[in-house]
């Protein structure tokens, strides 16, 4: 341990509402500041770093690809290292999606869907076709494209004369509408508001739908209730309308399938995914679809649409090191297993803190809602800011969880998804720092503990 010495101003407007301390390490499940002190990286960031940091696999990889270049520009040469990672991609991927296009984050991913399936309207002269119907709450992305899908006024609203509004649906939020998770009638209804969206804008105008197969920030680990997801490709393949499957916090593995899709028997046309899948070693993502979309598209003259730093071999070279360690460690599997074991023990918790009203999610994409009643899932009072509380109180016990407002500007969730590495003795370091850390805002908001 160090003084702590302070911090110079920082010039950065990118950063969190408080000052944190430097980072000066990251290895595993844990990073350390530069004062030595040590914490459990809790939320794998913002639900990135998957294989947890520092693989010596991955930075092997990535050192043997930056002394072959470090940058190729795809348009000038193909590089191993992206060919590999495509392959791979669609080895994994649905069947029929036999093509990837590569980018280097999630809004880039989404972006690129959307405008390939426009371009796949466009191709198969379905031009009235325009359309992304997209769910509330969701996030998609920062760039206005994907922005206006999100369904999330506090980000939305000042970019609203920019962007061309996109109809919306509810996302199925069962135990807040207080539905049964586990009856299909409560899937049927949620699904038949999509085809009611889709009949009332005109299915002609309808391009797709976009949905993130388990919620993410937005909603919090969202898991759809039963017969939500078939009956939303059903609606969609009558329609004409592309599912779009935003799997860039669900897909790389978090659910213990590859892709959050993959949990249910709906496949969709297109695929973004990003965080995950270069799992913090590089910015990568990627765009993947059905041959019957991108066959059309390539047809009529190819896709006009890119970015420079796409496919960069450095990012590629990661995410085939990425993709391996998941198949070669198990890390699915733990996923799932070390997933239940959190998400019991945050039911445990939910049984002690009765502000906690609902624990959800799959794998390692976990979440908890906190409300103010268990019966009406009234919210907790707005002023105690328990979303950001909480994670201030569990950083200071050296876990970091990720929160977010659950319902626009009121309702509070955290989510607790640590790398998929994690272990028994992981879980039980997050459950004692969380309790603290729950106890501590119980005493301090005079809730009951
Ligand atoms: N889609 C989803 C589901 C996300 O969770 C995010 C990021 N939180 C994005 C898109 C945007 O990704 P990025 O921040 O990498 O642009």
């Amino acid at each position: 341990m160090t003084d702590a010495a302070p911090l110079p101003p920082s010039r950065l407007f990118f950063q969190s509402r408080v000052r944190r301390p430097r980072m000066a390490k990251a290895e595993g499940v844990y990073v350390w500041d530069q004062q030595g002190r040590r914490y459990l990286d809790g939320s794998s960031g913002a639900m990135v770093s998957n294989i947890g940091h520092s693989d010596p696999r991955v930075l092997d990889a990535m050192r043997r690809q930056m002394e072959q270049g470090t940058f190729g520009y795809r348009l000038h040469f193909e590089t191993e290292a992206a060919e590999r990672l495509a392959d791979m991609t669609c080895a994994l991927a649905p069947e029929g999606f036999e093509k990837v296009f590569f980018v280097s984050g999630g809004s880039e991913a989404v972006e690129g869907a959307i405008k390939l399936a426009r371009q796949w309207a466009w191709a198969t002269e379905q031009r009235s076709r325009w359309k992304v119907i997209s769910r509330t709450p969701s996030y998609h992305g920062s760039t206005l494209g994907a922005l206006a899908l999100s369904g999330y006024r506090p980000l939305t609203e000042p970019f609203e004369a920019m962007m061309r509004p996109m109809p919306k649906v509810p996302a199925p939020r069962a135990w807040l509408d207080g539905l049964p998770m586990d009856d299909p009638a409560t899937g049927a209804h949620y699904a038949a508001m999509l085809e009611a969206k889709i009949l009332e804008e005109g299915p002609e105008t309808v391009l797709a739908f976009i949905q993130e197969p388990v919620g993410g920030a937005s909603t919090g680990a969202l898991v759809p209730p039963a017969g939500y997801m078939e009956a939303v490709r059903e609606i969609c393949t009558r329609h004409g309308v592309l599912l779009i499957h935003d799997e860039v916090m669900s897909g790389g593995g978090r659910t213990g399938r590859f892709w959050g899709g993959d949990n249910w028997n709906a496949a969709p046309d297109l695929i973004a995914v990003s965080k995950g899948y270069g799992a913090g070693y590089a910015p990568l993502g990627a765009v993947t679809a059905h041959d019957r979309i991108v066959q059309p598209v390539l047809a009529s003259g190819g896709f006009p649409h890119g970015h420079t730093y796409a496919g960069n071999p450095l990012a590629c070279a990661a995410g085939v090191a990425v993709l391996e360690v998941i198949e070669q460690d198990g890390l699915l599997a733990n996923a799932s297993r070390i997933g239940e074991v959190l998400k019991a023990r945050l039911q445990a918790l939910a049984q002690r803190f009765p502000f906690i009203g609902d624990v959800r999610g799959l794998g390692l994409l976990l979440a908890f809602e906190m409300v103010s009643d268990r019966e009406t899932r009234a919210p907790l009072p707005k002023n105690l800011d328990a979303y950001e509380r909480l994670v201030d109180l569990a950083y200071a016990e050296g876990l970091i969880v990720y929160s977010r407002r659950s319902r626009g500007t009121e309702g509070d969730h955290i989510l607790v998804c640590p790398p998929m590495i994690s272990t028994e003795a992981h879980v039980d370091e997050i459950i004692e720092k969380l309790t603290t850390a729950l106890t501590r805002f119980a005493a301090e908001a005079g809730l009951p503990a």
